[in-house]
């Protein structure tokens, strides 16, 4: 077993802002007249620390916790219980910057291993409390944000000391990792034996090994390594009925895929202690390189038909018209000539040969549909920004711009018609005056995922202005027949649509699994699973 040398040492982050504080900063000055023309500017002040409710567990419970982990892991500081309070999305960060820590837990507790987050959960049966499992904390659905409700109080079940790499498997190339690795600690780990994950979402430096499973993770380079449940071979996880392992070979026809319940479950069924999963070389060479398209359709048809030859690169994404020109993937080239057509990255990564192989193969496709290879310079550019659009987000909402993202999938015959739906739903919602972009982040042979991003100018209370554009795009997406999310999973925002989705048996057979399995409720009350 090999710890992460990294155990502690990444920042932790702002409680109502995203990433390394140290990098966050204001709007970059392009940017600002930008936003000031379109929005105008309004300063808006954040409450930094807001209070915490005081810890409303009796000393017979912390004390019970405190002998089954040690003192050193049972926490009651404000400052632990903020940064463990929801996620980062848009709404959790205004409700933050509000002063709101209603959802704060009472106390966190980091336990060390399978065995302590078992007894955990008998310790939070017997006291009736409910447990959130914490990963990075990055869930962007309310995935944190437990029902306190009807239990003694609320635990967050912190990851951060479970970082070891468990176990590697050169022959079978498969990696055996603990929950509360981030991604940059599990890429170091593996790369001290010349192998990678290559699962890199935008939120890589904070989210989780434990989070990707339990959200059911999709990456930049997803094209190239899949989603992070396609990397998945074996899970290991502490319900509060026993111990599950699933996965003792490389595919099976035993019954149905018990894994799959277990990812995308949220921490509604389990703690996922341990993953294992398929590994690659280090890749030799990355390359990532830009296309213009003259409209998102072209570009779409071309992605589609890479895909249908099984010819996908390791990276491809395509914004639209409105992205493209706004170019959110670099905020430091906001404001940089736009023009009316589409941008399209693709990226190579694995042997030196193998990359020219495919980039040979792909370019040519690309060329025969009409795109442009614009070079290696607007590849390199969404390479070196690729984790830092997110810090955009707070220096928007300090200057009165609310801005957000959402995602949704469909097949590909149903793709023009779910975007101009979606786009349509949030203009009405929030007017002409906002700003909603675009881009294909993900693609399948069959369809492919739509990321909007929208920026428009904040009401005096923003939330409940999201809460509608949301509802109004989420009703549009079911109308549609799309999903209610591609990667970001389900949580607590998305749970009114869940059951549209997968029709009432589908979420009896949700409810079914997780009275058996979590008999108590005391899992993650209220993410997920959808009242009867
Ligand atoms: C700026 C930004 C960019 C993002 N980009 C992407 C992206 O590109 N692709 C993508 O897929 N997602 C993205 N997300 C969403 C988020 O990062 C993912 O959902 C991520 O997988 C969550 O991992 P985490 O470790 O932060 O989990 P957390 O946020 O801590 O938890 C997420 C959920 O999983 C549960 N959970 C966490 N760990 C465990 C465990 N070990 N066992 C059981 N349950 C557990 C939690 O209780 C919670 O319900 C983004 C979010 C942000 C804020």
């Amino acid at each position: 077993m090999t710890q992460s040398s990294l155990p502690f040492t990444q920042s932790e982050m702002h409680p109502s802002r995203w990433g390394n504080p140290a990098l966050a900063g204001p709007l970059p000055e392009a940017a600002r007249g930008l936003v000031e023309m379109a929005f105008g500017l309004d300063e808006r002040a954040a409450i930094e620390a807001p209070a915490v409710p005081a810890c409303g567990l009796g000393d017979d419970v912390l004390s019970a916790l405190r002998s089954v982990l040690g003192d050193a892991h049972v926490l009651l500081d404000d400052d632990t219980r903020r940064l463990r309070t929801r996620g980062k999305s848009t709404p959790d960060l205004l409700k933050m910057r509000a002063g709101d820590l209603s959802d704060a837990p009472d106390v966190v507790v980091r336990p060390g291993t399978h065995e302590d987050v078992a007894a955990v959960l008998a310790l939070a049966i017997e006291h009736r409390l409910a447990v959130v499992p914490f990963g990075g904390g990055t869930s962007v659905t309310g995935g944190l944000a437990a029902r306190r409700d009807g239990f003694a109080g609320l635990v967050s079940l912190d990851l951060v000391r479970m970082k070891a790499l468990v176990e590697v498997d050169k022959v079978s190339m498969t990696a055996t990792l603990e929950p509360g690795l981030r991604g940059p600690e599990a890429e170091a780990l593996l790369a001290e034996q010349g192998l990678t994950l290559g699962h890199y979402p935008q939120s890589f430096e904070y989210a989780t090994i434990g989070g990707f499973a339990a959200t059911r993770s999709s990456g930049q380079s997803s094209a190239g390594y899949g989603r992070f449940d396609a990397l998945v071979v074996a899970l290991r996880v502490a319900t509060p009925r026993g111990e599950l392992r699933l996965g003792s070979s490389p595919a099976n026809a035993a019954g149905p895929d018990l894994r799959q319940l277990i990812l995308g479950s949220e921490g509604a069924f389990g703690v996922i202690t341990e993953v294992t999963v398929r590994v690659r070389p280090v890749p030799v060479e990355k390359v990532y390189e830009g296309w213009r398209w003259s409209s998102f359709e072209a570009g779409a048809t071309a992605m589609r038909t890479l895909a249908q030859a099984g010819l996908l690169p390791s990276v491809i994404r395509l914004s639209d018209e409105n992205e493209t020109a706004i170019n959110l993937a670099h905020p430091d080239s906001i404001g940089a000539e736009g023009a009316a057509d589409c941008l399209m990255i693709t990226g190579y990564e694995g042997e030196h040969d193998a990359v020219a192989a495919k980039r040979a193969a792909v370019t040519a496709v690309l060329e025969g549909l009409g795109g442009r290879c614009t070079g290696e310079e607007a590849g390199a550019a969404w390479a070196h920004g690729r984790f830092n659009a997110p810090y955009l987000r707070d220096a928007l909402l300090d200057v009165g711009v609310l801005a957000e993202t959402m995602e949704t999938a469909t097949f590909w015959s149903n793709r023009e018609a779910l975007y101009t739906a979606v786009k349509d739903a949030l203009t009405a919602e929030l007017g002409d005056g906002a700003i909603v972009l675009c881009h294909i982040s993900h693609v399948y042979e069959t369809g492919c995922s739509l990321y909007f991003t929208i920026a428009t100018k904040g009401d005096a209370d923003p939330l409940p202005q999201w809460l509608r554009a949301k509802a109004a795009a989420s009703d549009a997406m079911m109308a549609s027949g799309a999903t209610i999310t591609h990667h970001h999973a389900v949580g607590t925002d998305h749970r009114p649509w869940l059951t549209q989705e997968i029709g009432e048996l589908g979420a009896s057979i949700l409810r079914a699994v997780k009275a058996d399995l979590d008999p108590t409720g005391i899992l993650n009350p209220g993410v997920l699973i959808p009242d009867a």
